[in-house]
């Protein structure tokens, strides 16, 4: 009996600790949890705080950018204006020396013209601000319009175009002149990246089920080819493959990034497939749906 006693009074002296030790443990599992929480708000307050100042510089950017261009476009206008007059020998018959240097002028002032548009349509887009005008358009006939503005340049670079859409293709949904603006970017960079004698074919098809509302169209190349390394970047603003030939100036990296914001404005998408050497497949989708 008293050895029974004696182990209870061990076991309760034992319990006692044993709860003390557990009070102890879990004090300093709540300061413990305290300490992390307010760690984790400071740091929720910095990160906001940085996220704010990264959202107003990206706003200062696009407003920098967007006024800058519409700056650019009087003068430039102004420039092509004077220049298409000078050529057309209006203030005095022109030496050959004076109506090359008048072709540059008319060149590079067409170039920044570019320039400046896409930046413009970009900044646009990217603010969400580019509207659409959308109708039932025939695949072919777009297709048609954009290769017609190309002929000279593919001639030029005795590259072939071809247009093998099929007459039966159901119509899209789309704003023809932004589409065309897709294809034209597309195809002209086909033609930059191939060499003479080359071919670029466009090709639609409706796609298979469950997207068989969409038509898909591809802008096939037999050039260079991209590095597998610059496929996921290639479709990036300002993004251009490091390459040591001529073609690495002539361009400013932001066709793509235009073709993938007007495609996906369209509720489609783009895709790229590259064989080093061998050629390019570029594809985006379009809806052959009108949304209600
Ligand atoms: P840009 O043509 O003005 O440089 P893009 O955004 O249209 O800008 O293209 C980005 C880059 O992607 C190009 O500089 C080129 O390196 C690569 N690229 C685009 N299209 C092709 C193509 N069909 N074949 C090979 N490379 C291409």
């Amino acid at each position: 009996m008293k050895e029974l006693l004696e182990e209870n009074r061990r076991l309760l002296g034992e319990r006692d600790l044993l709860r003390r030790r557990l009070a102890e443990v879990e004090q300093n599992f709540l300061r413990t949890v305290q300490e992390s929480q307010q760690e984790i708000l400071a740091m929720n307050d910095a990160l906001a705080q940085a996220n704010s100042q990264l959202q107003e510089l990206d706003r200062m950017k696009d407003a920098f950018l967007s006024m800058v261009t519409h700056e650019l476009r009087t003068p430039l206008t102004v420039i092509s204006g004077v220049t298409e007059m000078l050529e057309t020998g209006i203030y005095g018959e022109l030496s050959a020396e004076q109506a090359e240097h008048i072709r540059q002028i008319a060149t590079q002032a067409t170039r920044l013209r570019q320039l400046v548009n896409d930046l413009l349509d970009l900044s646009k887009m990217e603010a969400g601000m580019m509207k659409l005008r959308r109708e039932m358009l025939d695949p072919r006939s777009i297709v048609e319009a954009a290769i017609e503005q190309l002929t000279t340049v593919a001639a030029q670079s005795s590259v072939l175009i071809r247009n093998l859409i099929r007459h039966d293709l159901p119509e899209v949904y789309c704003d023809g002149q932004r589409i065309e603006q897709v294809l034209t970017n597309l195809i002209t960079n086909a033609i930059k990246f191939t060499s003479f004698g080359g071919q670029v074919t466009v090709t639609a098809e409706i796609m298979a089920p469950p997207d068989a509302d969409k038509v898909r169209f591809c802008v096939a190349d037999t050039g260079q080819g991209i590095p597998p390394e610059a496929m996921t970047r290639i479709f990036d603003k300002f993004f251009q493959v490091q390459s040591s030939t001529e073609t690495r100036t002539k361009g400013t990296g932001l066709g793509l990034a235009i073709v993938k914001h007007i495609a996906e404005l369209h509720g489609g998408d783009v895709s790229v497939e590259s064989q080093l050497g061998k050629g390019s497949r570029f594809y985006f989708t379009l809806p052959t749906w009108k949304e209600t």
